[in-house]
C-alpha cells in the first residue's frame, strides 16, 4: 500500500515571517491528515527557519532545487550536502518551472536525482507535456521520453525512494486542473513504465504524485484514482487551510 503524499511547493514566495508562520499552522493543523505524508518545500534561503518551525512535528521538509556537484565553486547553487545539513529529506527536480523557465534538461535532472539519490534525499521528479504537446496527441510520448531521460541511470534499489510527480504545464497556476481521467491515463502509463523498466514489485512501490491547479474541491477525485498516490501543489499550499484541505480529501 501507498501512502498518500502531500507536497506543498511554496515557489519563490513568502518572507522568513510569513514561511515560519505557514510551516507553523500547517503543522499546528495537521491532526486529521494522519493517514498522509505531508511535506512543504519552502524558498531555499528559508529552509533553516522553516527546519526550526517545524522540528518535532510530522511535517517533513523539501527543497525546490538542488545542484549536481559536491561543494566548491559553483556559485549561486546549493548542495545536496546543505540540504541534509538542515535536515531537508525531499528534492523537488525538473519541476516545468525549472525546465521551461531555466532551460534544466533531462540529463541536468538525472544528474541531480543521482546527486540527491546518493545523499539520502528523496528526489520528487517532475515530468509534463505542453499543452501544444497534448493537443498534437504526443503526451504519451513526451512522458515516456522525460521519464527516460530524468531517471537516467537510477537502479530499481534507488528507485523505491523516488517520488514521480505528474504535473501537465497547462494545468499549472492556470486553474485548468486535469480531468480525473486525464490524470489517471498518464499515471497508469507511468507505472507501466516503472513496471516494464524496473519490475511490478517496484512499481507497486512508488508513489506518482498529481500537481496542476490541486484545490481542496478537487482534491479527492484525483487523488481517489487509482494510481494517483498524492498531490504536489503549488497556489493552494500557500494557504494552511486550502493545503491540509487537500490532505483531508487524500
Ligand atoms: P499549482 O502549481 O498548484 O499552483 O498549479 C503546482 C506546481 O507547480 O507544483
Amino acid at each position: 500500500m501507498r501512502r498518500p503524499l502531500i507536497a506543498g511547493n511554496w515557489k519563490m514566495n513568502t518572507d522568513r515571517a510569513s514561511a515560519v508562520a505557514l510551516a507553523k499552522a500547517v503543522a499546528e493543523k495537521s491532526g486529521p491528515a494522519k493517514h498522509v505524508d505531508l511535506l512543504v518545500c519552502p524558498p531555499a534561503v528559508y529552509l533553516a527557519s522553516v527546519a526550526e518551525a517545524l522540528s518535532g512535528t510530522p511535517v517533513a521538509l523539501g527543497a525546490q532545487n538542488v545542484y549536481f556537484e559536491d561543494n566548491g565553486a559553483f556559485t549561486g547553487e546549493t548542495s545536496t550536502s546543505m540540504l541534509t545539513d538542515l535536515g531537508v529529506e525531499f528534492v523537488i527536480l525538473g519541476h516545468s518551472e525549472r525546465r521551461h523557465v531555466l532551460g534544466e534538461t533531462d540529463a541536468d535532472v538525472a544528474k541531480k536525482t543521482l546527486k540527491a539519490l546518493d545523499a539520502g534525499l528523496a528526489p520528487i521528479v517532475c515530468v509534463g507535456e505542453l499543452l501544444e504537446e497534448r493537443e498534437a496527441g504526443r503526451t504519451a510520448e513526451v512522458i515516456a521520453s522525460q521519464f527516460e531521460g530524468s531517471l537516467a541511470g537510477v537502479s530499481e534499489d534507488q528507485m523505491a525512494s523516488v517520488v514521480i510527480a505528474y504535473e501537465p504545464v497547462w494545468a499549472i497556476g492556470t486553474g485548468k486542473v486535469a480531468s480525473p481521467e486525464q490524470a489517471e491515463e498518464v499515471h497508469a502509463d507511468l507505472r507501466r513504465l516503472l513496471s516494464e523498466r524496473y519490475s511490478p514489485a517496484l512499481a507497486e512501490k512508488v508513489r506518482i504524485l498529481y500537481g496542476g491547479s490541486v484545490k481542496p474541491g478537487n482534491a479527492a477525485e484525483l487523488i481517489g484514482q487509482p494510481n494517483i498516490d498524492g498531490a504536489l501543489v503549488g497556489g493552494a499550499s500557500l494557504k494552511a487551510d486550502d493545503f491540509l484541505g487537500i490532505a483531508t480529501a487524500a
